[in-house]
């Protein structure tokens, strides 16, 4: 069976196409430059030399008819997987430019090519977030649970920053595809998977670098540079966590027949960042005087989101996912065996 994977390069998409490339699959990436298309070739050929993969180029998946080319050039797809979204701070443009059009339109631009060039496709997942979950407002609320089926009630012009800019991306995102869902007389079933932060190793350790990583390791990543001195309380963020070979997983999940139309929550823990710092102090204690402590123990004081997602675990057949503690000891052994740490 044949996979398209879209923006193929990113933290969690080297991960899905790892797994899938495992499972026997033929994979398609898109990515947007050929430089980017050799390199990752050259390194997953190395791991599976028999596998089947290739890319194909699409350097922006906000532009009307993104796709079409990549299904009028493959024309035995099965599956398709849409991860490419923007998931990074600190660029310059407005927050619509950056944000929300990409999010948007890259996601209907993929149903659309599909609806319209791939009758065959008989499944497309596209990766959420829970940031298209979460209430910001409850948290701390231990009588709001968030599950599958909550929410974020958040709309673009509740937008004042780039955070809330991609969590609103990311929620009418996924409210576009489930609306053209409904809206079309579509071939394909539609899952999406709504992981909340996302730790763990970088598939390819050499991408494990305290000065450059994507954004959610960039959390750990800057724990590992904190000051030895700070004592403040490290207590933002406070949400939940789920480890990146879980969300790679669930997407191969998300393509079984038998889960349609499913937001499939992937999450194992709460977190606090003192939490983590906890975690790290106490598992690498080669650490200690090199990275702060804060305050160990006054993460119980941060108030965190509730969440229940059993529903997921038993449509993933009881699935047990990766602790906090063992995704962040993995990430934080990876960055240390690269030589990051002065
Ligand atoms: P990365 O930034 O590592 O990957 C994002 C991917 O999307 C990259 O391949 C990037 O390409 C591509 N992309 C972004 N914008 C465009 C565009 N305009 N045109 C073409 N390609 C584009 O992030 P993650 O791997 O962490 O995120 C993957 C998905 O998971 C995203 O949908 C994200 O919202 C979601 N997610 C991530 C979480 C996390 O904690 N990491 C949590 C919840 C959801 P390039 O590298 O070339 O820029």
């Amino acid at each position: 069976k044949a996979l398209l994977v879209s923006g193929a390069s990113g933290f969690v998409a080297l991960h899905i196409v790892g797994e899938l490339l495992s499972e026997g699959f033929e994979v398609v990436g898109t990515v947007r430059s050929q430089a980017q298309a050799d390199k990752l070739l050259a390194r997953f050929k190395a791991k599976y030399p028999h596998g089947s993969l290739t890319y194909s180029i699409v350097p922006d998946i906000s532009k009307d008819c993104a796709f079409d080319k990549v299904f009028e050039t493959v024309d035995d797809i099965d599956y398709v997987l849409h991860t490419a979204s923007p998931f990074s701070f600190g660029l310059e443009g407005t927050l619509e430019d950056i944000y929300l059009i990409p999010a948007v339109n890259g996601t209907l631009n993929m149903l659309k090519s599909v609806h319209k060039l791939a009758p065959q496709v008989s499944k497309v997942v596209v990766t959420s977030s829970m940031a298209s979950i979460q209430n910001f407002d409850k948290v701390g609320d231990a009588s709001f649970i968030h599950t599958e089926s909550t929410w974020n009630p958040i709309q673009w012009d509740e937008v004042t920053d780039e955070n809330m800019a991609y969590v609103a991306s990311k929620k009418l995102a996924e409210k576009a595809a489930w609306d053209f869902v409904k809206d079309n007389d579509v071939k394909f079933k539609l899952n999406t998977v709504t992981p909340p932060y996302i730790f763990g190793p970088q598939y390819f350790e050499e991408d494990a670098s305290l000065d450059k990583i994507n954004t959610s390791s960039g959390l750990i990543a800057a724990l590992l540079k904190s000051d030895p001195k700070d004592t403040h309380l490290f207590s933002e963020p406070s949400l939940c966590a789920v480890d990146v070979r879980d969300v790679a997983k669930a997407h191969c999940f998300a393509l079984r027949p038998e889960i349609s139309n499913e937001r499939l929550f992937v999450a194992s823990e709460r977190f606090t960042l003192q939490g983590i710092l906890d975690i790290i102090n106490k598992d690498f204690p080669e650490l200690d005087g090199k990275i702060a402590k804060g305050q160990p123990e006054g993460e119980k004081s941060i108030p965190t989101s509730y969440f229940d997602n059993s529903k997921t675990k038993e449509i993933m057949g009881g699935y047990e996912f990766v602790p906090l503690e063992t995704s962040v000891f993995d990430t934080v052994k990876q960055l240390l065996e690269q030589g990051n740490l002065k």
